[in-house]
C-alpha cells in the first residue's frame, strides 16, 4: 500500500555552466556547455519519494515566470500533486546559478526568490492535507519559521515528521521543535553544525543532546558508509549498497525521499533504512539530482 506524504519545501531551477576553470571576481571565463535542471531540496525529495512509490503532495511557492511553470509541469509529470503550490507575485522562481570547473570544483549563487515567500499561511492552508498524510517531510530551504510552524502543526494533527536539516542551518533552530521531529536526517556536515549550535564538542554528544531534546530518531547519513540510526536504546548501522558512484549530487535527497516512502508505507526502521540506502545508492550511479532518482522496480531489484 502506498503511503501518503506531504513535502513542504523548495523548488529551484539550476542553471549549470561548465567552464575550464572558475573565474576570479570581475573575470569572464568562456565556458563550453550549459544546461538547465530542476532542483531544490523540497522538489528533489518529492520526486524521490514519488518514484519510490509514495503518493506525494508538494507544497511551496514559485514565481509567475517560465521557470516556475516548467517546474510545476515536471512535478506533475512525476505524479506529484502540486495543487497547493502558490504562485507568489512580485518575485521570481528560485534559481541556483552554478559554475562547474573541469576538475569538478564548483561555485554556486542561489537566489531563493519565491522559496523565501513560503509563509505560515501556506503551511496553515494545508493543515487538512497534513492531517490526512502518513508523513510530513521538511528541509531548510524555506524560512525556518515556516518549517517550525509545520512541525508544530503536524504534531497537533498527529502526523509523523522527518526533518532533513539541509542545507546546514545557519542559525540555531528553536529548542521546542526537536520534540516534534520524529526522524532527523543530517549528513556529517549538518550534524557538525548542529553540534556547534548546541555548544557540544562532538557528534556523539550532539546526537545524545538531540535525543534528550526530544528528537525521536536521528538518522545520520555517512556517504559510502551508509547510515546510522540512533534513538533511546538503539544504535543501528545500515551499510550502503556497493555501487559505482558517478555523481553524488542529490544523494542526501534520494535518501530522505526513500526513507519517507518506506516509513509512510509502515515499514520497520531497519527495513526503511535499507530502502533509503538502496534509493540513494541508485541515485549516485547517475548524473543529476531529480533526474537520478530511481523508480520503485529498480529499488526493489537492488533490495532483492
Ligand atoms: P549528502 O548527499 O547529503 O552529502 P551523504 O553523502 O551522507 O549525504 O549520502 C547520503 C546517502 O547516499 C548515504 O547514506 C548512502 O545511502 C548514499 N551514498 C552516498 N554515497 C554513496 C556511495 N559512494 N555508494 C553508495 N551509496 C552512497
Amino acid at each position: 500500500m502506498s503511503g501518503k506524504i506531504v513535502v513542504i519545501g523548495s523548488a529551484n531551477t539550476d542553471l549549470v555552466a561548465t567552464v575550464p576553470r572558475l573565474p576570479a571576481p570581475g573575470e569572464t571565463v568562456i565556458g563550453s556547455d550549459f544546461h538547465i535542471t530542476p532542483g531544490g531540496k523540497g522538489a528533489n525529495q518529492a520526486v524521490a519519494a514519488a518514484r519510490a512509490g509514495a503518493s506525494v503532495s508538494f507544497v511551496g511557492c514559485v514565481g509567475d515566470d517560465d521557470f516556475g511553470r516548467q517546474r510545476l509541469e515536471e512535478l506533475r509529470r512525476e505524479s506529484v500533486d502540486v495543487e497547493q503550490v502558490r504562485v507568489a507575485l512580485g518575485t521570481h522562481s528560485g534559481v541556483a546559478i552554478i559554475m562547474v570547473g573541469e576538475a569538478g570544483e564548483n561555485l554556486i549563487a542561489a537566489a531563493l526568490g519565491a522559496n523565501a515567500a513560503v509563509g505560515i499561511e501556506d503551511v496553515e492552508r494545508v493543515r487538512d492535507l497534513v492531517a490526512e498524510a502518513d508523513l510530513l517531510l521538511l528541509q531548510l530551504e524555506i524560512p525556518y519559521e515556516s518549517v517550525c510552524h509545520a512541525l508544530r502543526m503536524a504534531k497537533q494533527v498527529g502526523t509523523a515528521t522527518i526533518l532533513n536539516p539541509a542545507p546546514a542551518p545557519s542559525r540555531p533552530l528553536p529548542e521546542d521543535i526537536w520534540c516534534r521531529v520524529d526522524y532527523l536526517t543530517p549528513n556529517e556536515t549538518e550534524v557538525a553544525e548542529l553540534a556547534r549550535h548546541l555548544g557540544v564538542p562532538s557528534v556523539d554528544e550532539a546526537l545524545r543532546r538531540l535525543l534528550r531534546l526530544g528528537v525521536g530518531t536521528v538518522i545520520l547519513t555517512e556517504g559510502r558508509q551508509g547510515a546510522r540510526a540512533i534513538s533511546a536504546g538503539l544504535d543501528l548501522r545500515s551499510p550502503a549498497f556497493e555501487v559505482e558512484a558517478v555523481d553524488t549530487v542529490g544523494a542526501g535527497d534520494a535518501f530522505s525521499g526513500g526513507l519517507a516512502c518506506a516509513l509512510a508505507e509502515g515499514r520497520e526502521l531497519e527495513e526503511a533504512l535499507r530502502f533509503a540506502n538502496a534509493t540513494a545508492a541508485l541515485s549516485v550511479t547517475r548524473r543529476g539530482a531529480q533526474a537520478s532518482m530511481p523508480p520503485r522496480d529498480e529499488i526493489e531489484k537492488l533490495l532483492a
